[in-house]
């Protein structure tokens, strides 16, 4: 490039800037009027996956005190074995944001809906399915992943037996009128394993073996479960905590 064809380009580089800056000038920035409250501040967990400082602890693999029927499990080495029994937190949640680490045994046992089948029940009636779903045939609505007979994953993203595994569910509770019917259903979204196998997922209502999916009013917050279905499972670092929209004051109609 010579001298002047460098001097030009630079000219016309300039009046691009130019242009631009004139056209800034000219645009006024949108406001909403919205006031908003400031988000809350909250620490990051230390690790991906780690619970952030406004989560509520579930299990850290030392006990299981924040549930009921907890001593029916076997805890050790920083995880926790299904035994005898379901387990339900103490405490109660509606929409929520829900980690949960779990892992079907190494040894293959067992087939379809009898290989490491477990389940995280929100609100002690929605169940994201936890099965072995590696070479194990079963019914798509029931395999690992599932929103247990009404829904297959998008995709089957389960790691092998024996190997940890994530579920990341955001979870709206329904609401229920006063004459019992649902007013807004349920929605659920899930990442396994970081990928996400139901988006804003409408829930039918309680996922159920023997009946259709329905609607029956509960309490605004429930606890969550998890299933001992006869099989082991194992879970370890879960945390739940609340999850809700900012709501901003609306500008002054004129
Ligand atoms: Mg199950």
């Amino acid at each position: 490039m010579t001298k002047r064809q460098s001097g030009l380009l630079l000219v016309a580089a300039a009046a691009v800037v130019a242009t631009a800056n004139a056209t800034l000038a000219l645009l006024q920035e949108y406001k909403s009027g919205v006031v908003w409250p400031e988000p809350k501040v909250v620490a990051a967990g230390a690790t991906p996956g780690a619970p952030p400082a406004d989560a509520v602890v579930l299990f850290d693999g030392k006990d299981l005190s924040q549930w009921k029927n907890g001593e029916n499990w076997e805890v050790k080495d920083g995880y926790a074995i299904t035994r005898k029994s379901d387990i339900s937190t103490k405490e109660s949640f509606g929409d929520c944001q829900l980690h949960v680490e779990f892992a079907t045994p190494a040894v293959v046992k067992g087939n379809g809906q009898g290989r490491g089948n477990s389940g995280v029940y929100i609100m002690e009636r929605y169940e994201v399915q936890i099965l072995d779903s590696v070479d194990n045939p079963t019914y798509f609505d029931g395999q690992c992943g599932a929103m247990y007979k009404q829904s297959p994953p998008m995709v089957n993203v389960s790691r092998k037996p024996g190997e940890w595994q994530t579920y990341d569910i955001l979870f709206e509770a329904p609401v229920f009128g006063d004459d019992g019917k649902v007013t807004k259903p349920a929605f659920v979204t899930v990442l396994h394993n970081g990928v996400v196998v139901h988006n804003h997922f409408e829930l039918k209502g309680s996922t159920n073996f023997d009946r259709p999916a329905a609607y029956v009013k509960h309490a605004a917050r429930m606890p969550i479960r998890l299933q001992f279905h006869g099989d082991e499972a194992m879970y370890r670092n879960i945390w739940v905590r609340e999850m809700a929209a900012l709501v901003g004051t609306p500008p002054a109609s004129k």
